[in-house]
């Protein structure tokens, strides 16, 4: 079943104690009938703590990133079984910081997806265009090619352990937000895409989350449109009194 979906992406922010206190603030300020299943994605460090912070509670941790291998010589590298052992059941793939900044190819992240679906995780599977291909007309090709190359050889079990994430690279960090119905436009494409490649009903419930400086007085708008399911949020989601206020918007 389609669900409605608000991750916050923090990147390399918050301290162990800066962690538990934006904890602290979401567990007790996000309304308890909110409809938005709320995922936090801390730092490696803060993941077990996060986990322990949120026993009992609706907000689910994920990790930002994982290694293909199960095991070895990779210094400085987190396998899933490592993340599974400290509670974290689902990961951020293919984020386009690790795509530029990290070389992630789309085979590295085809990698990580079959690693994380080897580990019963849930990926949330990020994907968008640069601005220079949405400017040269390129954007559906790119977004298309992202999703082959990267996602597309999973089997058809697969896809309820799958959440999407549309992030057209211009709107990240930038201020610069895809408008309501660009989001709706290339969201829609998206859904198409999967439909034609895996039929209607795994079409129909995949959830496809927009990010891109998502922010409190964008985000009903863009949460209105009917083939977005919610939001991938980064620099708002450092804010208590922001994500709270996009978590609500849904
Ligand atoms: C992100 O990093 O996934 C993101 C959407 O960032 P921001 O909301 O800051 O644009």
């Amino acid at each position: 079943m389609r669900k409605k979906i608000v991750a916050g992406n923090w990147k390399m922010h918050k301290n162990a104690a800066q962690t538990k206190d934006l904890l602290n603030q979401l567990l007790s300020e996000i309304p308890a009938e909110t409809s938005a299943h709320v995922f936090v994605a801390p730092t490696f460090i803060n993941l077990a703590s996060a986990v322990e912070n949120l026993t009992h509670s609706n907000i689910s941790v994920a990790a930002q990133n994982v290694h293909q291998a199960e095991s070895g010589a990779f210094t400085g590298e987190i396998s899933a079984d490592m993340l599974k052992s400290v509670g974290v059941k689902t990961v951020i793939l293919g984020h386009s910081e690790r795509r530029s900044i990290f070389h992630e190819t789309d085979a590295l992240i085809a990698s990580k997806v079959n690693t994380a679906l080897v580990h019963d995780m849930t990926v949330i599977f990020c994907f968008g265009e640069e601005l220079k291909d949405r400017q040269s007309g390129n954007h559906f090709n790119i977004v298309e090619n992202q999703l082959r190359d990267g996602l597309f050889h999973i089997q058809a079990k697969d896809w309820e352990k799958i959440v999407l994430a549309y992030e057209p690279v211009w709107a990240i960090g930038t201020g610069e937000t895809a408008s309501p119905d660009q989001a709706q436009e290339m969201h829609e494409f998206i859904r198409e895409t999967v439909r034609k490649a895996f039929g209607s009903d795994i079409a129909e419930d995949v959830s496809i989350l927009y990010g891109g400086s998502v922010k409190p007085d964008n985000a009903k708008e863009i949460f209105s449109k009917p083939d977005v399911d919610g939001g991938l949020i980064g620099g708002a989601a450092l804010n208590a009194k922001d994500f709270i206020s996009i978590v609500t918007s849904i």
